[in-house]
């Protein structure tokens, strides 16, 4: 809108806001005034009010995310920040709306989805001139909100403030959270589908994304054979989202889809490098702009296990499982391009589109673990290396975090010929990341591999003149030392559920540095105590939220 933002900005007060609801204005809204759940045609949203809460009271905010919008700190600790982002009170310019998407749930077509418990507030554009939606997550009922209540849970709140703000600071593309406030309303929920629900706490996140566009919001109109929205909608995301792009037409419309496969390899690569698991890999949740999105039954790598996934709803299947994240982001661009093909009427470019994610998961992947094991460079022979390391790595409960930060601590005696010192000397600093003490031919294992690795490391030296300390700056500027344990959101989470929200603050700061040593913060870098192993939300999350 401004041909020349200001180059700094002044911090703004709530009232000064400044809105352009461009979605709102440019696609073609449902005609359909009144707030009932139902199908809902030939439209992009639904214009629908937040519900009113009865006491709301704020939890934590995120000064990072308040800038971005222009607004100080102060701004966050008035009143009005809480009744607003609670969703009681609208600001001039808010046009409260909710989206129409659907999408493939754990394989299949599953018609129409929708923000169910999502309203976007409208757009701020700030004084860089940049467009930030503000998005409240649990504020009431949409006509999307098919048998559910529109609302969400303390427990799964939080989850979603902390982690989407550890996300961004750990390097990781994510949509973030400016607020988090407890509503003082009591919410059902059967947390393990046991027919025993409880009351618990209710919440509402403030999301903030440049867009929150799935690729679920093209589906729909695909799969209705609504082409004329489609493309309405394909034109507005050129215009709004992808501007550098140029004018939406059949060769963008290419250009487009093969940006989002690369951003989409970009975003699988981080989440492979940190240990995250996402959980519900739905095509609903997947962002367009390749931004880590709806913040469910996801979980960290504890133990290195390319198997596991948090989500109880997927534990039999595990079609969600970490390893297999970058193969099921791949099937939903699949389904992506199938949406957007009645556009273009040409498979090739599409299929080659899909080729340039595999291309560039692999090549992100192989940057990372290169970083991660501080060489200056991937080459075919690694592949063998990391193999065997992922193999040596699940002969014994390994905490992945650990194991590659500790990696870096090795003395591999570099300077020497030959690689000496007993099997306890070497590996102490690894010691920590073993869940049990490992047998003797499993340390024998892990000290074959060590000798690989420091074959490796030698011949980085000589090629390339790293030296000890230079790759452990590279490991540890990838490895992060800090990551949102699953236990570590559950303690904070309990705690705050008794109204003490320090261990929200502690957690928000903690990892806002996750690749700083942090020494008054060591007693985090931890293993997962023994009592979290089996317990709800620590290990395994339902989808109930
Ligand atoms: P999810 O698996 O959480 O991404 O949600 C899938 C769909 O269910 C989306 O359309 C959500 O908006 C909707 N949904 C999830 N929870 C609720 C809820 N408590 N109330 C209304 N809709 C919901
Ligand atoms: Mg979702």
């Amino acid at each position: 809108m401004s041909p020349h933002p200001p180059s700094s900005s002044a911090p703004l007060t709530l009232e000064q806001l400044r809105f352009d609801n461009r979605l709102v204005r440019e696609l073609p809204a449902d005609p359909v005034s009144e707030n009932s759940r139902r199908q809902v045609l030939g439209a992009c949203y639904s214009r629908v009010n937040p519900q009113h809460v009865r006491q709301p009271q704020l939890v934590a905010y995120a000064q990072e995310v308040a800038a971005l919008l222009d607004l100080p700190p102060e701004e966050c600790r008035t009143e009005n920040f809480t009744q607003i982002f609670a969703g009681n009170r609208l600001l001039p310019g808010m046009e409260p709306h909710a989206c129409c998407y659907g999408g493939h749930q754990f394989g299949h077509w599953a018609g129409q989805l929708g923000d169910g418990r999502a309203i976007n507030l409208g757009e701020v554009l700030n004084q860089r001139g940049e467009h930030w939606t503000l998005q409240l997550k649990g504020a009431g009922p949409t006509p999307y909100s098919r048998t559910a209540d529109g609302l969400a849970v303390l427990r799964s709140s939080l989850r979603e403030f902390l982690c989407s703000e550890a996300m961004f600071h750990l390097g990781v593309p994510t949509t973030r959270a400016l607020s988090l406030i407890l509503t003082g309303e009591q919410v059902q929920r059967d947390m393990f589908y046991s027919g025993n629900p409880q009351w618990e706490p209710g919440a509402v996140v403030c999301r903030v994304a440049p867009s929150f566009t799935r690729f679920g919001n093209f589906e729909i109109f695909s799969a209705r054979n609504e082409l004329d929205v489609l493309q309405q909608l394909v034109g507005f995301t050129l215009r709004a989202d992808f501007p550098h792009l140029g004018e939406p037409g059949p060769k963008t419309y290419i250009a487009w889809f093969e940006e989002v496969c690369r951003t989409t390899a970009q975003m699988i690569a981080h989440w492979m490098r940190v240990g995250f698991v996402h959980g519900v890999m739905n095509t609903d949740n997947m962002s367009i702009l390749g931004l880590t999105i709806d913040y469910g039954p996801y979980g960290w790598l504890e133990g290195f296990d390319p198997d596991w996934t948090p989500n109880t709803t997927d534990a039999q299947r595990g079609r969600y499982r970490f390893g297999n994240q970058p193969k099921v982001a791949l099937w939903n661009l699949a389904q992506l391009a199938n949406a957007i093909y009645p556009l273009i009427n040409d498979v090739e470019p599409l299929q080659a589109a899909l080729d340039i994610y595999r291309n560039q998961y692999q090549n992100a992947w192989q940057n990372d673990m290169a970083n991660k094991l501080g060489l200056s460079e991937f080459t075919e022979q690694d592949n063998t290396l990391v193999d065997e390391l992922q193999r040596v790595l699940q002969l014994t409960e390994t905490d992945m975090t650990i194991f590659y930060r500790r990696l870096a601590d090795i003395d591999l005696q570099l300077e020497r010929d030959t690689f000496e010192g007993s099997t306890d000397s070497v590996l102490a600093p690894l010691n920590e990341a073993f869940y049990q003490k490992p047998a003797p031919e499993k340390l024998q294992s892990l000290l074959d591999w060590l000798q690989q690795y420091r074959q490796r490391l030698l011949q980085d030296y000589i090629l390339h003149g790293t030296t000890t300390e230079q790759r452990r700056i590279r490991m540890n500027a990838t490895n992060p030392k800090y990551v949102l344990r699953n236990y570590l959101a559950q303690q904070a989470i309990d705690k705050a559920s008794e109204g003490d929200f320090a261990e929200v603050e502690n957690l928000l700061a903690l990892l806002r540095k996750p690749y700083d040593e942090q020494p008054h913060n060591q007693h985090y870098f931890a293993r997962r105590p023994e009592w979290a192993r089996h317990k709800a939300g620590c290990s395994m999350l339902s989808c109930s939220s």
